[in-house]
């Protein structure tokens, strides 16, 4: 960059063009009566800017569609792989690399290996499918994030840290061999996409390895988190962003991995690790539900964009422009006085529902009734993460509301541009003038599990 324009631009220009749908107020009032008021059932289509996730919705480089037209579709020993694992080895230096379709799929085979019922494993903060499917195997998933994480106001660098005294505890008092691993989620996705410090992964890897338990990372979005640690941690201004992962992975023994976030392919993960008898295990599980070791479920085109994906999110310029982007975001809104999360994280600015809606109590689904605004007034799809999607629900029907009633903005990778950004600025604000006239939801019909994907609503009047 040139020492004196200090604008970040988007490090790419643009190739190929997907056309976005403009609907009116009126079109939209009628779609989203028709969903249900569930914006999980609204067709994509229909979506103008679309934040529900950055889970494979990012966009592909010119180099990753050149790979996939090398993909090697050999069932055996396909030339892919190796790329791919070597890809993954150069960041991670794991011994083995075993390919899986997703990042929960690495999970379930890892913890199918270790877990038994009764067992403890302790995270920062459980991504839910990390909980779910340690929790499928008896076991207890036991979130142990710093004290900074439960303050949505509070800035400080590292609110994705481990409460690392808390750890230290547990592993007094839990029995050695009913903890079968401790893993740390980097960014810490469920705590607001917020980082963890190297002297968090060092500090984290000590304690395990002093009582003998492996330490995995849950890695999605392990360059997002390198390069918080670049900028804010003392020390690490003047190394890469590979060398700072490279050093985050040589703390751990292992790791899982989503290759739809930090992987930068639209399908795709891994479980990497060093042991060489849970390998075997891990692969023999894998042969059973996924595939052969060298593709995993995977196609031989998408191991090739994912072996691309892995080297370029760690170009520095996208790092950049990718961090500076939610910054960007959060700047304008806390302009503009909007609440949320702070400081912004890497995939997600996380809008605070209680704090802008005080009149709408959690029993009438303040998130869910801000997620809807934003659809009915600028065609943006975010998600609730409030007591719709974590409410616990009581056999007498009584419901407990969530801690937080959050609405996640979440940016897929390379996909909008500042002018896009500036939008998302402008409803979010002209929406958050609007609260008082905002009322909330009832619950009309809904599953008995995960019911945020299929519950259908009734606006209260
Ligand atoms: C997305 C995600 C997963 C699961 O990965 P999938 O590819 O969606 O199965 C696990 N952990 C974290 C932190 C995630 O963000």
């Amino acid at each position: 960059m040139h020492p004196h324009f200090r604008t970040i631009i988007e490090p790419f220009r643009i190739k190929t063009v997907e056309p976005i749908q403009f609907t009116t107020w009126e079109q939209r009032a009628d779609i989203i009566e028709a969903a249900g008021y569930n914006l999980f059932l609204v067709r994509a289509e229909n979506v103008l800017i679309d934040l529900l996730t950055d889970s494979g919705t990012g966009a592909m480089s010119s180099f990753q569609w050149a790979g996939m037209m090398q993909g090697d579709e050999s069932y055996a020993g396909a030339r892919s792989f190796y790329k791919f694992e070597a890809a993954a080895q150069r960041i991670t230096g794991f011994k083995h690399i075993i390919p899986t379709h997703q990042g929960r799929a690495a999970e379930r085979i890892l913890f199918g290996n270790v877990c038994k019922p009764g067992y403890v494993v302790p995270n920062n903060t459980h991504f839910d499918t990390t909980r779910a499917n340690v929790e499928c195997q008896g076991a207890q998933a036991l979130d142990l994030p710093c004290a900074e994480a439960h303050q949505p106001a509070l800035i400080a660098p590292f609110k994705g840290n481990m409460d690392v005294d808390a750890l230290t505890h547990t592993l007094q008092t839990v029995p050695r061999d009913q903890v079968p691993v401790v893993m740390l989620t980097v960014t810490n996705n469920s705590g607001g996409g917020q980082p963890v410090s190297m002297a968090n992964i060092r500090a984290v890897s000590q304690v395990c390895h002093a009582h003998g338990v492996p330490f995995f990372l849950d890695a999605c979005r392990f360059a997002e988190n390198a390069f918080f640690i670049k900028q804010r941690e003392p020390g690490y201004a003047d190394k890469t962003a590979l060398e700072i992962a490279q050093e985050m992975f040589s703390y751990a023994d292992g790791c899982t991995m989503s290759a739809k976030k930090d992987g930068m392919a639209n399908i795709g993960g891994f479980l990497a690790l060093h042991d060489d008898d849970l390998a075997q295990r891990c692969k023999n599980t894998l042969i059973l539900t996924e595939g052969f070791p060298t593709y995993g479920g995977l196609a031989g085109y998408d191991l090739e964009a994912i072996a691309v994906g892995l080297e370029e999110v760690l170009h520095e310029d996208y790092l950049r422009y990718r961090l500076r982007s939610i910054a960007y975001l959060g700047e304008k809104l806390d302009a503009a006085g909007v609440p949320f999360m702070k400081p912004t994280g890497g995939h997600a600015l996380y809008l605070d529902a209680a704090a802008m809606l005080p009149h709408i109590p959690a029993s009438h689904y303040p998130a869910q009734a801000l997620a809807v605004a934003l659809y009915q007034e600028g065609g943006i799809r975010s998600v609730e993460i409030g007591s719709v999607m974590f409410g616990r629900v009581h056999a007498d029907g009584s419901e407990e509301p969530a801690a937080l009633e959050l609405v996640r903005l979440a940016f897929p990778r390379r996909v909008y541009t500042q002018s896009h950004v500036d939008y998302v600025a402008e409803v979010v604000t002209y929406v958050a003038r609007l609260k008082d006239n905002l009322r909330g939801y009832r619950i009309s019909w809904q599953p008995p599990q995960l019911r945020h994907f299929s519950a259908q609503f009734e606006p209260l009047r």
